[in-house]
């Protein structure tokens, strides 16, 4: 869609743009071409690891195929980070899981700034949109106004929030919330939570607590845990993504802010460091601001 394209602005002038250029200098393929290339690759964000892979792969495969036009390598490396993308995960775990016969409940989890609420928000519209009756609960009952900035979500979306106290229990927002959204048939339960990584045993029995409420009520919930990470602070995200991983079962990556970046290739970093789905990225600060990952259109959007 035009959204994707427009998202991927800034992503597109600075990494496709470079790889572009790399394609259009091409004459052989020698050493000084992929280093080039991984070079590039890193300031994307990619990673190192990551680039030095895709680098390799790439080489045995240009010798392979006796690959040696410009066309040829450029698709080549098109085809290549789009796979590498796709192998790491099957089909069925890149899709969010709804339960069509219970309270679908996703929990979203991450630091403090890294797009959380406004996500929710964005996911309440959606799922609103498509006719489901959507719940919001707020869950970082900590932060003061965190609970407020959720409630004017719901206001603009037009869906409800079941609140707290300040400094309340989360797991009793979150009891609260279950059981209301059981009683009055709701689809779908999004809660909001604290990300307080400073203390991660806290963080840990927080999140416990709450999935053990989600789970008492509704044995088939959380069908998702996901993680909110900001695509702007780059190596840092992925720091972040591992110290969450340690403190409950993430299914699945937002990665908010591509908007805000020139450096997209964090996307495959995520799913070969730490080889969780990207489900959601967020392209900017509105409500229909939010897209399915798609690898093939994500890394097609670089080169256009
Ligand atoms: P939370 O603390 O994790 O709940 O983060 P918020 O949802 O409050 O978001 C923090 C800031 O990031 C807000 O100013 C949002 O408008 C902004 N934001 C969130 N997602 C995106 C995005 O995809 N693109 C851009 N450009 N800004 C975003």
């Amino acid at each position: 869609t035009e959204k994707y394209d427009k998202g991927l602005e800034k992503s597109r002038k600075t990494f496709g743009d470079k790889l572009n250029e790399l394609f259009a200098n091409f004459r052989t393929v020698d050493e000084d071409f992929f280093d080039n290339l991984e070079e590039t690759l890193i300031e994307a964000d990619v990673g190192f690891d990551t680039a030095v892979r895709i680098s390799d792969e790439l080489k045995q495969e240009v010798k392979l195929k006796n690959v040696k036009s410009k066309a040829e390598v450029s698709r080549t490396i098109i085809e290549k980070l789009v796979n590498l993308y796709e192998e790491e995960g099957t089909d069925e775990d890149k899709e969010l899981h709804f339960d069509e016969d219970a309270v679908t409940v996703f929990l979203f989890v991450g630091v403090n700034g890294v797009g959380k609420t406004t996500t929710i928000g964005k996911l309440a519209y959606r799922y609103k949109q498509e006719g489901r009756k959507v719940l919001l609960a707020a869950g970082d009952t900590f932060r003061a106004g965190a609970t407020e900035q959720l409630v004017e979500w719901g206001r603009r979306v037009g869906v409800t929030v079941v609140r707290g106290p300040e400094k309340s229990d989360p797991a009793s927002v979150v009891f609260d919330a279950i059981r209301k959204a059981k009683e009055e048939n709701y689809d779908i339960l999004l809660v909001d939570t604290a990300g307080r990584l400073q203390n991660k045993v806290n963080l840990m029995n927080e999140l416990a607590k709450m999935s053990r409420v989600i789970t008492r009520e509704l044995p088939a919930a959380p069908q998702e845990i996901l993680l909110a990470l900001d695509a702007t602070t780059g190596q840092n995200a992925l720091t972040q993504a591992k110290q969450f991983k340690e403190v409950t079962k993430v299914t699945g990556i937002v990665l908010t802010k591509l908007d805000g970046t020139a450096r997209g290739g964090i996307v495959l970093a995520i799913r070969n460091e730490l080889h969780l789905p990207v489900k959601l990225v967020g392209l900017g600060e509105k409500m229909d601001d939010l897209r399915d990952f798609a690898p093939e259109e994500f890394v097609l959007g670089l080169f256009k």
